[in-house]
This record gives structure tokens, C-alpha cells and sequence, in this order.
């Protein structure tokens, strides 16, 4: 272990503490191989003392009045606005994305923050008035008290910002654990958060992998879970913090299709299906990774194909560059190998992006956009989420089958449909079983106004990340029925039955 290397504290009731373990795994930057810092795999009594620290925490974060919690929020969100330079310098090191992009992925958080110091007007029960004689009802949203989350590498900054400020805001107490291939800029925004004013305990981190997650699954005192990953880890979170008694949400794996229909405006959608194909290296879960050409539109695959050539493919934090690295040798390994297995089960390859030529930076995990067409069902390269810049294009003949076509696939996160006709929009929104459709919007993340809402196989539990329904996630509802008596009131005598009066 290299000591010279800056290691990822945790931070446990309100101090950065280095973690005891002796498994530390190195933060790679994927352009260069450089080896950025280092990450702790937490202990299990790590995990312990960050939890009960939390749970100290909520007693009295349970009881803070909103306009505090909101404030935090507020003076977090300028924060952020004033780091995001170095933010997207951090993000774009270790995780790869350019560095606009990596602006997005710091913007999209930010946004979920300033919903957060809005939280006032969101967590709001409900009264009835005289719902039996002198009796009302009321409702009120109560925090539910430690909760946990753990997040991706392929937006380090968005998705834990997506996580612990409005479980926070709502009056809970927070234990993240970043994804360990990319942790940097994930501890910076926690820095930023404790600046802003979260007190000690109210937010805490443990880095690590299988074994911190499953100690988070498992722990009694945790109340919720939220997940964003991989369908794989987060069907086995979902199972094994559900049978923990645990309320748990899990965003996972997709596979996004776009419907172009030979009505849609050829030049706007041909670029929104190159910027959401191979933005990012193709690693976001609402990337459009397959296009569906009805009809006549098949005709503009050439088209698209000479699009794809031109973006410059490159390290982030270069000017001009389009498409970065992968993640890691690894990724970049697995996705070469289903490039192979494409070619092997029979599709046409338009476009090879295997090993570009990246000027001084041979060892880089780069690879070009890629595009398959004549893909089918049963092949690798459709079955399974591929994760970087590739592209497979399916051919049909109507709208009809395309929403078939789709509506058949078992993942649920995002799909667009291109064209020109109401009407046949409106058809695709109402038949297409996807949790979040886009109309001529390639990527369909929505803002923090509603919530995420991926659906069937990219999704377990009911309610989604930010928006209205994170708000009910991350509080349980009570509901109170009074009656106050009045010295006056007669007396009804004794009433035995389940009527109220
Ligand atoms: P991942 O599932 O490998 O890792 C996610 C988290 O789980 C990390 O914090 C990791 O440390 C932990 N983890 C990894 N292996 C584990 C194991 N065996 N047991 C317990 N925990 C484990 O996912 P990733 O590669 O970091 O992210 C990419 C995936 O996330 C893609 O499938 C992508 O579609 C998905 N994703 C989904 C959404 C969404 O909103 N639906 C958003 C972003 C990413």
C-alpha cells in the first residue's frame, strides 16, 4: 500500500475516521491507469458504530424544525454551485465521463438538493374535519429513522444525492456507501454537506463491497434501503433487506429502446440517438442502447452510422472529446467480449469502436462507438445490458410491433419513440409498458418535480428515488383520529361498536 495515496475516510458521527480494515482496493483513473487514492473495505463494526451513531443522531434530528432542515439545503445547494469546477475535475478522473457531462452529473444531484430545501411544502399531511361528530382525522409523514444507501459507479455525484438529502430533509438519519470504484467525488459532496451544516450522525459513510452491503441488509436497526445498481446485486439486496423487515427500493439494469418512426425530423433524432447511445460511454441505465427503426426509417442507418464516426473518442478532461473511457479493464474487457459474441451470433457490425487510437493514452479503457444492426432476441448483445458505447438496431415493419417488440423485453427503466404524429405518440405513451417514456427526448430521466419511476425488471418496490415518492418512502405515514371533550359534552353512554360516534 502506497502512503502517499489519499485514502477515503469513513465518517462516523460527524468525524472522518480512517477504517481499521486491511483491505484497501486502489481508485483508478480509466483514461490513464493512474492510481488516484485509496478505499477502505469497512469492518462490520465499523458499519455498527456509523449506524449507532445514527441512531443516536435521530432522536434529536427526528425533532429539528423544518425551516432548519430546509436551510441546510439551501446553503448546500449554493455549495455545490460554487465547487462544481472542481466536482466535475474530481468525477471525470475517476470515473471517466467528460467534463461537461460531468457538470450533468453533478447539475442532475443538485437538483434533487434544491427539491430538498423545498421539503416544507412536500412532507405535508392531511386533516378531515369532523369526520364522526367532534372527531377529525389527521395524517402526519413521520421519518422512519436510520436509513441506508447504496449507489453506483456511473454517477458517483447524482445518485447519492439522489439518496441522503431528501432521506435527511424528511427528518431521517443516513448511512451511504458510495460505489468503491469511484468514491472521490461522492466524499467531496459529503464534505460539502457537513459544511452546509448536517449535524454529526445525521450523515454517515462506509466504503466497501459485498460485505458492508449485506451488514446493511441485515441490520436491525436500519429502517430503508435505497439501491441503484445492477439488476443481479440489487434483486439480492431487495430479497435480503425485505426478509430484514426493511422497506427497500431498488433501481437496477435496463435495456432502453428508442422507436424511430420514418415520420420523425431525420437530423434531430439521428442526434439524439448518437448523444444518448454513446454519451457517457454508453454507462448510464437510461442510455438508448436500442433503436428500433420502423419502416422506411431503416433507410437512415448509414446516416447515423457516419454521425456516430464523427464524435472524437478520448480522456474527459479533453477538449472536443465526445465518448471517454469505460470504467475498468475489466468493463472494457466484458464489453469487447460481447462485441465478439455479436459478430459470432450473427449480427451485422456497422461500426467497430474496438481499440481506437487515443494519442498518449494507450493504456486507457477506450472503446469506440459501435453499432450493430440485424439484432434479434437470443443474441448476447440484446439479451444482456452491454453498459458501454454500443448500439444494436432492430428492424420493424409498424408502430404496432413495435410497441410488441418492447413491450416484450422484461426490462422497464426508459424507451423514447421520434415522429412527427401526435396521434402515434400518444399510441406509444399509452400502450408501452415502460416507466418512463420520452417523446422525441432521447433519455427521459425526469426532474426532481416528479419522481424516477423505471418499471418491471429494472425496478423492485413500488416507489421511486426523489420526487413526490420518495417522500413516502422515506417516511411512514400515521394517522390520528381525536376527539377533544368539552366539560359540556353529554355523554353517548357506552358505544360497542365500530362505528364512530
Ligand atoms: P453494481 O451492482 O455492481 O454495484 C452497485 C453497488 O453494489 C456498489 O455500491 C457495489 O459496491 C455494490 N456491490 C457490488 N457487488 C456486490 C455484491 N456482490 N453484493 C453486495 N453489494 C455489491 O452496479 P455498478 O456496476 O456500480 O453500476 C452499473 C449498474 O447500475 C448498471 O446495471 C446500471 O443499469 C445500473 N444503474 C441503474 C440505475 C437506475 O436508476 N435504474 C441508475 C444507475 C445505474
Amino acid at each position: 500500500m502506497n502512503a502517499e495515496l489519499p485514502r477515503m475516510s469513513l465518517l462516523i458521527d460527524g468525524a472522518f475516521v480512517q477504517s481499521s480494515t486491511t483491505t484497501w482496493k486502489d481508485i483508478v483513473n480509466p483514461a490513464t491507469q493512474e492510481v488516484l487514492g485509496q478505499v477502505p473495505f469497512a469492518t462490520v463494526a465499523e458499519v455498527d458504530q456509523a449506524v449507532a451513531a445514527a441512531k443516536e443522531a435521530f432522536k434529536t434530528w427526528r425533532k429539528t424544525p423544518i425551516g432548519t432542515r430546509a436551510r441546510i439545503f439551501l446553503k448546500y445547494q449554493q455549495l455545490i454551485r460554487d465547487h462544481m469546477g472542481e466536482l466535475a475535475a474530481i468525477l471525470t478522473a475517476e470515473q471517466g465521463k467528460t467534463l461537461p457531462d460531468a457538470e450533468g452529473d453533478v447539475f442532475r444531484g443538485l437538483e434533487v438538493v434544491e427539491h430538498a430545501a423545498a421539503i416544507g411544502n412536500l412532507q405535508l399531511g392531511e386533516l378531515a374535519n369532523n369526520v364522526a361528530t367532534g372527531v377529525d382525522t389527521y395524517s402526519v409523514l413521520q421519518p422512519l429513522g436510520v436509513c441506508a444507501g447504496i449507489t453506483p459507479f456511473n454517477f458517483p455525484a447524482m445518485i447519492p444525492l439522489w439518496m441522503f438529502p431528501m432521506a435527511i430533509a424528511t427528518g431521517n438519519t443516513f448511512i451511504l456507501k458510495p460505489s468503491e470504484q469511484d468514491p472521490m467525488v461522492t466524499m467531496r459532496l459529503v464534505e460539502l454537506a457537513l459544511e452546509a451544516g448536517i449535524p454529526k450522525g445525521v450523515l454517515n459513510v462506509v466504503h466497501g463491497g459485498e460485505d458492508v452491503v449485506n451488514a446493511i441488509c441485515d441490520h436491525p436497526d436500519i429502517k430503508a434501503v435505497s439501491f441503484v445498481g445492477s439488476t443481479k446485486v440489487g434483486t439480492h439486496v431487495y430479497n435480503r433487506a425485505s426478509l430484514a423487515g426493511k422497506r427497500v427500493q431498488c433501481m437496477m439494469g435496463a435495456k432502453n429502446h428508442a422507436v424511430v418512426l420514418p415520420d420523425a425530423n431525420k437530423e434531430q433524432t439521428l442526434n439524439a440517438m448518437v448523444g444518448a447511445a454513446f454519451g457517457a460511454a454508453g454507462q448510464r441505465c437510461m442510455a438508448a442502447s436500442t433503436l428500433v427503426v420502423v419502416g422506411a426509417a431503416r433507410a437512415w442507418i448509414p446516416d447515423l452510422v457516419a454521425k456516430a464516426k464523427t464524435l472524437k473518442v478520448g480522456p474527459g478532461n479533453a477538449a472536443g472529446v465526445d465518448v471517454g473511457p469505460l470504467i475498468s479493464t475489466a468493463a472494457c474487457t466484458r464489453v469487447e467480449g460481447l462485441i465478439e459474441s455479436g459478430i459470432a451470433q450473427g449480427a451485422t457490425l456497422e461500426l467497430d469502436g474496438r481499440k481506437p487510437q487515443v494519442e498518449g493514452h494507450a493504456q486507457g479503457n477506450f472503446i469506440g462507438p459501435t453499432i450493430f444492426s440485424g439484432v434479434r432476441p437470443g443474441m448476447r448483445i440484446y439479451d444482456e445490458e452491454i453498459f458501454g458505447p454500443v448500439l444494436v438496431i432492430v428492424e420493424v415493419d409498424t408502430l404496432e410491433a413495435a410497441i410488441d417488440f418492447v413491450n416484450a423485453n422484461p426490462n422497464g427503466n426508459g424507451t423514447a419513440v421520434f415522429t412527427q404524429s401526435g396521434a402515434a405518440a400518444r399510441k406509444f405513451q399509452e400502450e408501452i409498458d415502460v416507466g418512463q417514456v420520452g417523446i422525441n427526448v432521447p433519455i427521459p430521466v425526469p426532474v426532481p418535480l416528479f419522481s424516477f419511476t423505471g418499471s418491471r425488471a429494472s425496478k423492485l418496490g413500488d416507489l421511486g428515488p426523489y420526487g413526490k415518492q420518495v417522500v413516502m418512502f422515506y417516511t411512514q405515514t400515521k394517522t390520528v383520529t381525536a376527539r377533544w371533550f368539552d366539560d359540556d359534552t353529554l355523554g353517548h353512554g357506552v358505544n360497542t361498536t365500530i362505528s364512530l360516534k
